[in-house]
């Protein structure tokens, strides 16, 4: 991975998560533009797509130069996601453990899907640069999180569009309460009580509890993850 260009424009996978708004805020540190793109695929949690207007306008008054280089934000609509993978994600059934080592929540190649739109609509308005929030650390066994995974992404892209994309992975190697620490180096505690407050993670798309790593079930993996996340990065001291 090369450094980007200060110059450039970045494509940032933005869904409304923890991780993606982490991911948002490492983009506008490092390029000149960075454009938003979120899928609506039939996911139970589709209420994480409504939290990126509060989201984009707290980091717009959070900090004068990421509100000028914030450009476009994109949705794509994918229901085929849901209507060819039954999930709990995507179904009301428990999340639970499959037989094949993977949660139910597995969307099978749901991150292949995105990142091939997301370098469809790059190549088309010009942009080299896509970031996601893939993370092989605490990954839940998801085999489309890894980085093996997403540098064969990557050269099947450049082969297929005779390009030179290069997707951005800056929460691979971290762990939630490491994703935490990036935001508050990125933000300070500004941009983390605005992820606490306003950024949805949990499955079954609750906002109804607020806990002190922000709003969900608290019981389904994905609130599991963020909360036993927050409690490290609080126990640090940060
Ligand atoms: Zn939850």
């Amino acid at each position: 991975m090369t450094t980007p260009s200060q110059s450039e424009t970045a494509l940032v996978l933005f869904s409304g998560g923890q991780d993606s708004t982490t991911c948002l805020a490492w983009a506008l540190q490092r390029f000149a533009c960075v454009e938003m793109l979120g899928f609506s695929y039939g996911q139970r949690h589709a209420i994480e797509l409504s939290c990126r207007d509060r989201l984009l306008a707290g980091i717009k008054s959070l900090q004068p130069e990421w509100a000028a280089k914030l450009g476009d934000s994109h949705t794509l609509e994918i229901p085929t996601l849901a209507d060819i993978s039954d999930t709990a994600l995507t179904r009301d059934v428990a999340i639970a453990m499959g037989e094949d080592g993977l949660p139910n929540t597995f969307v099978p190649g749901r991150n292949l899907v995105f990142l091939t739109f997301a370098a469809a609509l790059a190549y088309r308005r010009g942009v080299r640069h896509i970031v996601g929030g893939m993370c092989e650390t605490d990954y839940s066994g998801y085999p489309d999180c890894r980085d093996a995974t997403i540098r064969a992404l990557q050269s099947a892209l450049n082969l297929g569009m005779a390009t030179q994309f290069e997707l951005h992975t800056p929460l691979m190697w971290l762990d939630k309460a490491a994703t935490w620490k990036l935001a508050s180096d990125l933000g300070g505690t500004a941009l983390v009580d605005l992820i606490r407050e306003h950024s949805h993670t949990c499955y079954l798309g609750e906002r109804g509890a607020r806990h002190d790593w922000g709003y969900g079930c608290g019981e389904c993996p994905a609130c599991a993850l963020r909360a036993k996340g927050w409690r490290e990065y609080a126990a640090g001291g940060a």
